[in-house]
This record gives C-alpha cells, structure tokens and sequence, in this order.
C-alpha cells in the first residue's frame, strides 16, 4: 500500500512536467506570431520596400510619420546620413522638393534653416545654391532686409568683412554698385520734401529749383529755403554766445551752377578724385537749398577743430547734421567734409544725431517705405 501511492504521484508530475514543457515551446509562436502582422506600416508601399531594403523599416516606422521622409523614398533622393535632418524639415509643396533639400544640405543647411528658406525664400533657392552657406536665419531680425536685393547681398557679404545686418544696409544704399552707376531720379513734387536723400544713387531732376529761397544775413546772394534759412540764423545767433563764429560761403546751388563747379574739378583733378569731393549735377545737396558750407574764417574754407567740435554737438537742435563725417566715407562716398551741414528740422536731425548713423543709414533704416 505504502509504496503504490508515490509511484502514481511520480507518474502525474512527470505527465504534467511534460505538458508544461510543451506549452512553454509552443506559447510564444501563439503569443508573438499574430503580433508581429498586427503593424502596419506608416508608409507607402513603395517607401516600405526600400526602408527594408536598407534595413530601416522598424526604426523608421517605430516613430512618428514623415511626409519628407516618404517623398524622398518615393522620389528615390533618400540619403541615409540625413535621415535624422529629414525628421526636422517640414514637407513643402514645392516643385522638386526631396532634390531641393538635398541640395541644401549638402550646401550644410541645417534643417531649421532649410525650413526657414523654403517658407520664406521659395523664389531665391537656385541663387542659394550658387553660393557658399550664409547664416540666413540672421535675416529675421533685420527690419531693412528687402528679398529683391538677396543676391547683392549673399555677393557683398562674401566680398567683403561684415555682418548680414550691415551688408542689407550697406546694399540698400546701393554700395555693392558704382556710385552713379544706377540711381533713383525724383519727381519735382518729391524733391521739395525738406527730408529727401540726396546721395550718388538719388538724383534732383535737372529743373528742379526751390521755389521759396530767400536771402542769408550775411551776403544777399546766398540763399536756402526759408525754413533751413532761418534756421540758420537761430543756429549762428546762439554759436556766437558759445564764442563761436562761422560764416556761410557755399549755400544753394543751382544745377547749373554745380555743373560748371563739377567740371571744373574734374578737368583740374581728374574724374575719379572730383568725384570724392564734389557731387555730379542734379546729385548735390547744394540743389535742394538745404544745404550749406561754412567756416571760421574767410582766409580758408574750413572750421577749425574747436567750431567744428561745438557744430557737431550742437547743429542738431537747430535742424542741422553734419553730412560727410569723419570715418564714413565708404558710406557717403565723400571725404570727410566737416565744413557741409544740411537741414532736416529739428526732430529729424536730433533723431539723425542720436543714431550715430549717417543719413545715407539712417534713411534707409528708417525713413525707407517697404
Ligand atoms: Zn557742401
């Protein structure tokens, strides 16, 4: 009796020790197999092959789904090395799309640039691609930047030493041209406004002449226009309480008078150094009647350095800038000349002189209409 019952208790643990063997090898196979048919894939057909084919499938579809990605799968542009790039870019709906990108990357775009240029620079890609990598997202933050001048100024920032915010400026101007070589022409009506820009790419028209210019104190054949005229006077008037005495000797000029000035110059010194002094007709100050040459004595057609010192900080509550300053002369295109000053009001002028700018800057930064 005693030795039956272990026997029958043998036999049952091994019986159900073999049935645990047998579900443990066939459980799994029951469990994953279905599982693993259950995916489905987040991409086409065509896409899916090729990311097995490159042995990418689970990875790729394990995340998020991406149009980019898939374009580029489908267009037969997907490069390997810039799948984690290809997460980051948006999908655009542009001609060309996956070869687009993979141009700019290989220009090493990065993909919050390559966003940023096809939202915003669709039209400008090819000229991108001709040049070398700009940090184009500074662009942002630049309030003067204008798209029509994006060339001139990828060219201007690769010929030269400065930064994109001066490059717009600087293009704006016009700087990456001749002066002359291409210019703006007012109208009549636009030529009288006291706060006009006059430079070596804005030109007077020929005719144009002030029709309120009066008489200076000082000699009645000077003359500007009433405003900057009286101006003037308030402006000698409180000098010579500071001790410091000044004398017009070069105010309104017509457009023939700067054409016979001009020419003298240029048969005297040669074209190219006239023009570092003395401006072309129909491109001088002198035309608007808003600009005058002073000095500190009549012996020399100059301020001494102490006048000059009080005009530089005083001229702009009188509505008066110093036009050509010291070290602006890439700027201007004129060689300092501390005995010019122009009108532009007082409020303007002080504004002028706040900035630091000269006018040629300050214009463009804040007085152009885009
Ligand atoms: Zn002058």
């Amino acid at each position: 009796m005693s030795s039956k019952i272990p026997k029958i208790a043998l036999i049952i643990a091994i019986i159900i020790l073999i049935i645990c063997f047998i579900l443990l090898l066939v459980m799994p196979k029951m469990v994953s197999k279905p599982k693993e048919e259950e995916v489905v894939s987040k991409y086409s057909t065509k896409a899916t092959d090729t990311l097995k084919e490159l042995d990418i499938y689970t990875e790729i579809n394990n995340k998020d789904y991406s149009k980019t990605i898939e374009v580029l799968l489908e267009d037969n542009n997907f490069k390997t090395k810039y799948l984690n790039d290809y997460f980051n870019i948006d999908y655009q709906d542009i001609d060309n799309f996956s070869k687009t990108i993979n141009s700019l990357l290989d220009k090493d775009y990065n993909s919050q640039e390559i966003n940023y240029i096809i939202k915003n620079f669709q039209e400008q890609i090819d000229i991108l691609l001709t040049m070398k990598h700009i940090n184009i997202l500074e662009f942002k933050d630049i309030t003067n930047f204008n798209i029509d001048n994006l060339s001139r100024y990828i060219n201007y920032y690769n010929d030269n030493d400065y930064d994109l915010k001066s490059v717009v400026t600087y293009v704006n101007i016009g700087l990456d041209l001749d002066g002359y070589s291409k210019y703006e022409t007012y109208t009549l009506e636009e030529a009288k406004d006291i706060t006009i820009l006059v430079n070596k790419y804005h030109k007077l028209p020929d005719n144009y002449e002030p029709d309120d210019l009066v008489s200076l104190e000082y000699n009645a054949n000077y003359k500007l226009r009433k405003e900057a005229a009286e101006a003037f006077k308030e402006l000698t008037e409180v000098a010579k309480l500071d001790n410091v005495i000044f004398y017009p000797f070069s105010p309104y000029r017509s457009f023939a008078t700067q054409n016979v000035l001009y020419n003298r110059y240029k048969q005297m010194d040669g074209e190219k150094v006239a023009d570092t002094y003395s401006a072309r007709p129909g491109f001088s100050e002198h035309q608007l009647g808003l600009a005058v040459d002073v000095r500190s004595s009549t012996l020399n057609d100059n301020l001494t350095e102490e006048d000059y010192n009080w005009m530089l900080n005083n001229s702009y509550k009188y509505g008066f800038i110093i036009r050509y300053p010291k070290g602006k002369q890439f700027i201007t295109q004129y060689i300092e000349e501390p005995w010019h000053i122009r009108y532009l009001g007082v409020e303007l002028a002080t504004k002028v002189h706040d900035s630091g700018l000269t006018y040629d800057e300050y214009y463009d930064l804040y007085m152009e209409e885009r």
